[in-house]
């Protein structure tokens, strides 16, 4: 993967930002964080947050370490300033050795201590930043990581290709836990340049912005090669062919109005590459398809598993194939949602992606944005999975993790307000 960073692209904005360290630290982080955006390979669709801590003069005119971190609804690729809303460092710390909280609690800890109260929430992921002592923290759901990362062998896997200058994380969902594991995690391995998560992705830190993002570039790119070594490179982004089948397309829509009447509009979205057709056309499609996702964050796109159908099937067979999937989606909640916490609501139990046999893929969704997101996700996926089977194994988390993630008090309240 190309390191983007440029010197003469960076300097007038360091000079832009004015005289204050802090202002300069912060240009220095939205360049870095757009640099990372405009890799889809790295942080498709929201999957990844950006940090950096310095010390501000509060309105109160206390001087505070203070973290700016990527806050919600923003996007790296676009992201400004605005973006990476200003929270007290110190409370945030002390939230370490406070024994524990629930995800609300989380929240409202990270809300009090916004410079700006009209500031978005800061992400989910920020306790793990103010953790991490370094002033850049940079993560990523970098692809060819993942392809490590959901290995039965992750572990050996992350010591063989970065040696000790990356400490291997093991799954634990995101949030405080997740933030608790990793300081802990990076307190045993004090040299450690980045973090690898078992099943999720990739952090990288230092105090300098370069190098913080050049990191994550360079264990990417490390990643890369050592699977093109062992013949299973990850096949490189292809273009959508728009050989889009109109006819079967015209079906789906007649049977999703059959099996879900109460839906008021349904969008599809029809990707087909050489990738796809690996992935489509696999002679264990229907138990690889069921594994789950490259990263936890995509099961709230595009659900646990896919709906698989044949270019011939007539109407009746697709809206029988629909109610089979929501009949399984259905289970599938009620498998999991007595073990939750707290009581669960149902999502819809609609197919979010549609795998036609030997041909392509649709996104599904009640909006044309929304299916363009599941196909980005499903096409993306569709090349680590086989990289994955090249090399060893695609094991990524388990259901009741699927379910966990799919089903976390935050994501729900996020998908409720959508
Ligand atoms: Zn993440």
């Amino acid at each position: 993967m190309e390191n983007l960073w440029r010197d003469d692209e960076i300097d007038p904005l360091r000079n832009k930002a004015g005289g204050e360290a802090a202002d300069v630290a912060l240009a220095e982080r939205v360049y870095s964080s757009r640099l990372l955006g405009r890799e889809p390979d790295l942080v498709l669709h929201g999957g990844g947050n950006t940090s950096v801590k310095v010390d501000r003069t509060w309105p109160d005119g206390s001087k505070r370490r203070t973290l700016h971190v990527k806050g919600s609804g923003w996007d790296l690729a676009t992201i400004e300033a605005p973006g990476l809303p200003a929270v007290d460092l110190e409370p945030l710390l002390a939230a370490r050795t406070s024994g524990g909280m629930s995800d609300p609690e989380m929240v409202a800890l990270l809300r009090a201590n916004l410079m700006d109260r009209d500031a978005p929430n800061p992400s989910v992921e920020t306790l793990l930043h103010a953790f991490i002592p370094h002033a850049f923290v940079d993560h990523t759901h970098s692809l060819p990581i993942l392809v490590l990362a959901n290995q039965p062998d992750a572990e050996q896997l992350c010591a063989e290709v970065f040696g000790d200058e990356v400490a291997f994380v093991p799954y634990v969902m995101p949030g405080f836990d997740l933030s608790i594991a990793c300081g802990d995690i990076y307190d045993r391995n004090p040299g450690c340049k980045g973090l690898f998560l078992q099943n999720h992705g990739l952090f990288t830190f230092s105090d300098d912005a370069r190098e913080s993002y050049s990191l994550t570039i360079e264990y990417t790119s490390e990643a890369e090669d050592y699977l093109a070594g062992k013949g299973a490179a990850l096949a490189a982004d292809l273009a959508n062919e728009a050989n889009e089948p109109e006819a079967l397309t015209a079906r789906l829509g007649e049977a999703f109005a059959a099996a879900f009447p109460e839906m008021a509009s349904v969008a599809f979205d029809y990707r087909e590459d050489a990738n796809v057709r690996s992935y489509t056309g696999h002679d264990r499609l229907d138990e690889i398809s069921r594994r789950g996702t490259v990263t936890p964050d995509h099961v709230i796109r595009i659900k646990p598993f896919a709906m698989i159908c044949s270019e011939d099937d007539p109407i009746d067979a697709l809206a029988a194939k629909m109610r089979v999937f929501a009949a399984e989606y259905t289970a599938y909640f009620d498998r999991h949602a007595p073990n939750a916490a707290e009581p669960k609501t149902m999502l819809g139990p609609q197919p979010k992606a549609i795998v036609v046999r030997g041909r392509g893929i649709y996104g599904v969704d009640s909006s044309e944005k929304g299916a363009g997101i599941v196909a980005d996700l499903m096409v993306q996926t569709t090349r680590a999975v086989i990289a994955s089977e090249a090399l060893g194994s695609f094991r990524p988390i388990s259901e009741p993790d699927l379910f966990e993630m799919e089903y976390w008090t935050l994501e729900q309240a996020k998908s409720q307000r959508k």
